[in-house]
């Protein structure tokens, strides 16, 4: 078994980006909005600027009260929007009950949508039509990538179908030739279907849900969730179970984690590109 590390890629990454935003005429401008005071988003956002500002973009942080009037978190995304030294913009999410989160979520430009989670985003990558695409997934087919792991013509079970990582998992495997399954707290024979994968991909939010029976021997495993218990991080795979199986896993954390936030990044400068093309 061979442990996917996307601490280490995302090292080497950083490095590529980093040397091509020196060469650019300005720094990429990433500004993330918030709303209220959640804990692990804080330590997301604190992430995020810390990666932002280690490759030399600029990073504008919008921290709103937990109360705060949607009309004006969609004043400031219409400003963001037309702001031509801002290049993305991500409304970190969970959002409040209060808020719509569909409207926030689609008044970001779609140009400007380094999240990809717009419904503008979605339907592209649904089309196999060039777009951004949500960083988690983005960040799965880079490891894979990576390890010279072919995924056209393999099976792919997803269980997990959230707009964030299942959905548009699914579209980027089906768009890169794989024969695609996804499943969901409603499949009624979740281990029989998640035996079939050459690639298991699980992004479901519950701590080792997925047991060495569940998994065919030699399978590439990668493990989106995060669980934490005890002070510490856990997988949705038991990995002590499952790696003695697998051709592959990701290690929790140290694994798909990792790319995500690189993903928002090689994001922001494609989205720099598209709306730069006198470069
Ligand atoms: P989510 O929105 O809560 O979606 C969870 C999905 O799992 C849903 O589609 C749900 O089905 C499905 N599910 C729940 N119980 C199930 C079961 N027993 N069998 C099969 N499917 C089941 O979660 P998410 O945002 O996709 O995140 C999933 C996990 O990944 C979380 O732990 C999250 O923290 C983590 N995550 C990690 C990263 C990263 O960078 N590593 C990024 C994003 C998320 P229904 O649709 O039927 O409800």
């Amino acid at each position: 078994m061979q442990i996917l590390d996307g601490k280490k890629i995302k090292q080497e990454k950083i490095e590529e980006l980093k040397k091509e935003i020196s060469t650019l005429k300005r720094k990429p401008g990433l500004a993330v909005i918030q709303v209220g005071d959640n804990p692990a988003s804080n330590v997301y956002v604190s992430n995020k600027e810390k990666t932002g500002l280690e490759l030399g973009c600029n990073f504008e942080y919008i921290k709103f009260p937990e109360d705060v009037q949607e009309d004006l978190i969609l004043a400031t995304i219409d400003r963001l929007n037309d702001d031509m030294s801002i290049d993305g913009i991500i409304v970190q999410l969970p959002l409040p009950e209060h808020l719509n989160k569909e409207k926030i979520q689609n008044r970001v430009c779609h140009k400007k949508d380094v999240d990809g989670l717009t419904d503008i985003n979605a339907g592209l990558l649904m089309h196999n039509k060039d777009c951004l695409v949500p960083c988690t997934p983005n960040g799965i087919l880079e490891i894979l990538k990576y390890y010279d792991i072919s995924v056209s013509g393999k099976n792919v079970v997803i269980v997990g179908r959230s707009e964030l990582v299942g959905r548009p998992m699914f579209s980027l495997m089906l768009n890169n030739n794989a024969t695609v399954t996804i499943c969901h707290s409603y499949t009624s024979n979740l281990k029989d279907i998640t035996k079939t994968a050459d690639i298991l991909i699980v992004a479901v939010g519950k701590k080792h849900m997925i047991t060495s029976s569940m998994v065919k021997e030699g399978a590439v495993v990668i493990d989106v969730g995060i669980n934490r218990a005890d002070g510490k991080i856990y997988g949705d795979v038991n990995y002590e179970e499952v790696k003695d199986i697998c051709s592959y896993i990701t290690p929790v954390p140290g694994g798909v984690g990792q790319m995500t936030v690189l993903s928002i990044y090689q994001n922001l400068l494609k989205a720099y590109k598209n709306n730069n093309l006198d470069m």
